[in-house]
């Protein structure tokens, strides 16, 4: 694909882009004079799909007239709600859907899965992370730690990237492994790393984490709906993800979870145990006993806040619709027209994301001088993106609904703010 920075082109990408009128399936923010706003923040909240309205009203309108008897009788009964969502999160996380489940958030299903899969075994004891992990995946591990009474300082280990660089390769994970994996009982990563916007090989950090006879999960935070997975190929123990990023499910949205089909036929099951992960046909017998449905529906613990996930099944919908390979596609060509034309316009900016495609999804992580005050400015001028401390400009050109204009306006705009003296 061919660029210049120039307005025009960035109208007839637009112009030629098959996926354009995904954007007229969103409510697009807009500023208090109704001029509409540049969203380049899909990163850290997705738009609302316009489906998710009627999706929720439907539930709202069930409830109203059916009350209890919606459990079985309204639109979509809610006893099996989700099973409206496993063929979507199969699709975008490559796996079966027995082996996916949609419930809680994403913490807290982190904790159900170092609960279910973090074993210690005499030395084998140690978690690995990336340092700078995302503060609550840190947290959840730690906590962990310290639960069953080892010292996080010397249990948890941290790889951090070497002096002067700002992204960890496959490589220093597989060494980290190959020297000290003999007492590492679990190790856990992100698909896309949320402050630099870096995309890891994933199969190739379960193949060496496996070698050595470590569990591995991986946090699908910032990669679920961005980039293209294979959990079952790749072989993953178990992951984790949220849903209200690039999965547009709305604020604290119903989280989800993977776990690999190896750990689902187990018996008996090493995992924490609530009444809706009981069988459904014979769970309203109410008896003491616990016996799990099949598949990932069996590690469920609670009934699902339906209203929470209405606004998922609308999501999903539209990338079943849109296809995820296509979306990835146009990803591709959004963000490196982006990085083009920080390169010509902002030469100043020091994009930190990797510069090759296959190693990052839509977001671009640049390091800018002038501190927070940039972000301000950037508000100001009707632009939606964000900052992490120190001196991190995150921004996310989504391709189901931003186009090629808005990553052009975006770039005008920081080259002006940028361009001020004071
Ligand atoms: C967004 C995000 C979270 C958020 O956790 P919640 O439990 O959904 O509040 C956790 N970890 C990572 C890596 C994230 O990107």
């Amino acid at each position: 694909m061919s660029f210049e920075a120039t307005l025009d082109c960035a109208r007839s990408l637009d112009a030629a882009d098959v996926l354009a009128s995904f954007r007229e399936r969103f409510e697009l923010p807009h500023d208090a004079h109704g001029k509409p706003l540049i969203y380049l923040c899909g990163h850290s909240l997705g738009l609302m799909p316009r489906a998710a309205r009627t999706l929720v009203t439907q539930e709202l309108d069930d409830w109203g007239a059916l009350g209890v008897l919606g459990h079985e009788s309204a639109r979509r009964p809610w006893i099996p709600y989700h099973e409206n969502l496993a063929a979507g999160l199969a699709e975008l996380t490559g796996a079966a859907p027995r082996e996916v489940i949609a419930m809680n958030s994403l913490t807290v299903n982190l904790h159900l899965m170092l609960a279910a899969f973090y074993r210690p075994r005499g030395k084998r004891r140690k978690i690995l992370i990336e340092a700078g992990a995302f503060p609550s995946d840190r947290h959840a591990v730690a906590s962990h730690l310290e639960w069953h009474g080892f010292d996080a300082h010397s249990t948890l280990i941290e790889l951090a990237p070497a002096a002067m660089e700002d992204v960890v390769s496959e490589e220093e994970i597989e060494g980290t492994l190959q020297q000290i994996g003999s007492e590492i009982a679990l190790v856990l990563w992100p698909g896309v790393q949320y402050r630099t916007g870096q995309a890891f090989d994933l199969e190739r950090i379960a193949r060496a984490a496996h070698r050595k006879r470590c569990l591995v999960g991986f946090d699908l935070a910032h990669s679920i709906g961005n980039t293209e997975l294979a959990l079952a190929h790749c072989g993953a123990d178990f992951a984790v993800w949220c849903s209200y990023k690039f999965l547009n499910a709305g604020p604290g949205a119903i989280g989800g979870c993977f776990i690999h089909e190896r750990h689902l036929s187990t018996t008996p099951r090493a995992h924490l145990a609530g009444w809706w992960g009981h069988e459904a046909a014979t769970r309203f017998l109410m008896r003491p006993e616990f016996h799990a449905a099949a598949g990932a529906p069996g590690w469920q613990i609670s009934n699902p806040s339906i209203l929470s996930a209405a606004p998922l099944v609308a999501s999903l919908e539209v990338f079943l619709e849109a296809r995820l390979a296509r979306l990835r596609t146009k990803s591709l060509a959004l963000t490196g027209f982006l990085e083009f034309l920080l390169e010509r316009l902002a030469p100043d900016v020091r994009i930190i994301t990797p510069r090759e495609p296959r190693e990052r999804g839509c977001q671009l992580s640049l390091r800018v001088a002038g501190g927070r005050r940039v972000l301000e400015r950037l508000g100001a001028a009707g632009v939606v993106c964000d900052w992490r401390e120190p001196d991190t400009l995150r921004v996310a050109p989504v391709p189901l609904y931003n186009r090629f204009e808005d990553v052009w306006r975006f770039s005008e705009q920081l080259t002006q703010v940028l361009g001020r003296a004071d």
